[in-house]
């Protein structure tokens, strides 16, 4: 088609970054703070700033006081609630058993850090970078990264808008735009849909481990003012996930009678019939948590990827006229469930490398001082003490491995360890047993007071695609679908999607059966668990039309 299509209209900037959460705008601000000159500019695929930003969140501060001092004196800094009680539990069927606090290792403590809206918060950021002079394009997806003659990259374009199903332009196309820059940062969080694009074509995970993800699945609930402890922060790992399957609860009491609850589900796990989605929805029966929500309201309902490899995960982060920052470059500390801080670092980090290239007069060159500082900065010194939590839960299970991380945590924090830095392995697609050598797993109906369906689950997260578009979640192989995703793992894609994207339908009844691959575009919430977690690898997220996906409210 493109062939026949005008040219793109181009614009120039210094610095095009792609995607506004935490990372993106963090380094906007910055650049902006050392170089009030350069014209930056911000491209976001959701209809505004925070629609896609979907987080706990419990966020450590020390980017906010590096990047903005005197925050905690403005009224309007949407970081409120300080936490005032840190709850570790492990829960065994319908006990729980609380961690004493003085076991667990310095760094997992949460006091110091604020409950947030990471959404709010990144709306509260976007208006101070525009107060700097950056500008803001939301509802534009950056589809394309744009190459120099000499393989750099020299901006992204923006996708067209207005084209059919079948790839033809419809009355309402219109060309996408060449955002053109001396330096460009992918900044668009766990599994960057063009940052996968740069790692394979700058092959940026050479002598690196795997990355590894998890699933985070996410509900916000107004509950009632005498069950809500504004500050509480409770962690929960054990039941209702078996011992070898990683992950774990979190739940922050925070604002005005609202509660964040969600479930963060290792994609290493190996039982095609487990779904992410029911084990979360199981885990709020529990004894120990089902009581906040009695005559409460569920009011939204998202789930994103989280990156987990860590360290040793870390792909290289320069190549030539752009940099990954934030969770697109896998910076998120997994014990602490958190990335915000490290997505801003990493952003902040990048925009101060960018700003002393411009003074220079440089343009498209590798920016290595950002490779090779990131691993001595906060960053690096926050990522090194935990490298080793993820692959220990991972080798020897939740019971042992949780004991060994904290003992590698702690061991860390005084300056040392007794495994050295131990790898991940397989990546997450490979980690699936085929069906027939796993038993299936039998999930209760949910009751609609506490637990949930999918589709009244997608209702809240306000999610919305242009219907008439070509489809955004692309097959490579539509046969293998059958051949081997329903055939040897009986159709994982149904279960781990948080938002019944993929359905298999049976097509006839009787010998001639024949089951039929659906997909439901229009529900993706974006989070990209289909492309992580696919057995053969065989579905890619690109991203549909800008403006497209969830509205979270706050979330
Ligand atoms: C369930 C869950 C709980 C979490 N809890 C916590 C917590 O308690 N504390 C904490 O600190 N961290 C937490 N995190 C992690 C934290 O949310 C992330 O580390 C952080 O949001 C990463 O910031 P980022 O800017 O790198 O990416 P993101 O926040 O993912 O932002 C990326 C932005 O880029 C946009 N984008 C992506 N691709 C494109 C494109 N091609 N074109 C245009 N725009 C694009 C997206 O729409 C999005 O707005 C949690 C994450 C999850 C999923
Ligand atoms: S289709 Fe893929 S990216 Fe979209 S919600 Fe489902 S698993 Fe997530």
């Amino acid at each position: 088609m493109s062939d026949e299509l005008p040219a793109r209209e181009a614009m120039e900037f210094d610095v095009v970054i792609v995607g506004g959460g935490p990372s993106g705008l963090a380094a906007a601000i910055r650049l902006k703070q050392i170089s009030p000159d350069a014209s930056v500019v911000i491209v976001e695929k959701g209809a505004e700033v925070g629609a896609h930003i979907l987080s706990g969140a419990c966020v450590d501060p020390i980017a906010f006081d590096r990047l903005l001092p005197g925050w905690r004196d403005e009224a309007d800094a949407p970081l409120k609630t300080k936490v005032k009680d840190d709850r570790f539990y492990m829960l065994f069927g319908q006990r729980a058993l609380r961690l004493p606090n003085a076991l667990m290792p310095p760094l997992l403590n949460n006091h110091g850090a604020f409950i947030v809206s990471l959404g709010d918060v990144c709306k509260w950021l976007a208006a101070k970078a525009e107060a700097l002079g950056v500008e803001i394009y939301p509802g534009f997806a950056a589809s394309e990264v744009l190459f120099g003659d000499d393989g750099e990259v020299v901006g992204v374009a923006t996708g067209d808008m207005g084209v059919g199903r079948d790839g033809a332009p419809k009355d309402t196309f219109t060309r996408g735009m060449e955002l053109r820059a001396k330096y460009t940062l992918f900044a668009e969080g766990a599994r960057g849909h063009l940052g996968k694009r740069l790692l394979a074509r700058y092959d940026l995970c050479k002598g690196r481990e795997p990355q590894k993800f998890g699933i985070g699945i996410k509900e916000l609930w107004q509950v009632t003012p005498d069950r809500h402890h504004p500050g509480l922060v409770q962690h929960t790992f054990g039941w209702p996930l078996d011992n070898k399957t990683g992950g774990g609860s979190f739940l922050y009491h925070y604002g005005e009678n609202l509660v964040a609850v969600g479930f963060v589900l290792h994609l290493n796990y190996e039982n095609p019939y487990l779904s992410p989605f029911e084990e979360f929805q199981r885990f709020k029966t529990h004894p120990l948590v089902r009581r906040t929500f009695t005559d409460g309201k569920r009011i939204g309902y998202g789930a994103r990827a989280i990156a987990e490899g860590g360290w040793q995960s870390v792909p290289k982060v320069a190549f030539p006229g752009g940099v990954l920052i934030g969770d697109d470059a896998g910076f998120l500390n997994v014990p602490r469930i958190k990335g915000t801080h490290n997505a801003m670092l990493s952003g902040m980090l990048a925009a101060e490398h960018v700003a002393a290239a411009l003074a220079a007069g440089r343009a498209g060159d590798e920016l290595t001082d950002y490779e090779t500082g990131w691993r001595s900065s906060d960053v690096g010194r926050d990522l090194w003490k935990v490298r080793n939590a993820k692959p220990l839960w991972s080798r020897f299970g939740t019971a042992v491995g949780i004991g060994l991380g904290g003992l590698d945590m702690w061991t860390n924090t005084l300056g040392f360890s007794f495994f050295g830095t131990r790898p991940h392995g397989k990546p997450d697609s490979a980690c699936l047993k085929p069906a027939a050598s796993c038993r299936p797993i039998a999930y209760p109906k949910p009751d609609g007071v506490l637990t949930f369906d999918r589709l009244s689950s997608v209702y809240l997260s306000n999610t919305n695609h242009e219907e008439d578009q070509p489809v955004h979640l692309q097959l490579a192989d539509p046969g293998l679908q059958k051949a081997s995703e329903y055939d040897v793992f009986a159709g994982p894609s149904a279960r781990y999607c948080p938002a019944g994207v993929y359905e298999w339908v049976r097509e006839d009844d009787g010998p001639q059966a024949r089951m039929r691959f659906v997909i439901n575009a229009q529900n993706c919430v974006h989070c990209k668990t289909c492309d992580i977690k696919d057995p053969n690898g065989n579905i890619t997220w690109v991203a549909p039309e800008g403006g497209g996906g969830p509205v979270y409210p706050s979330m």
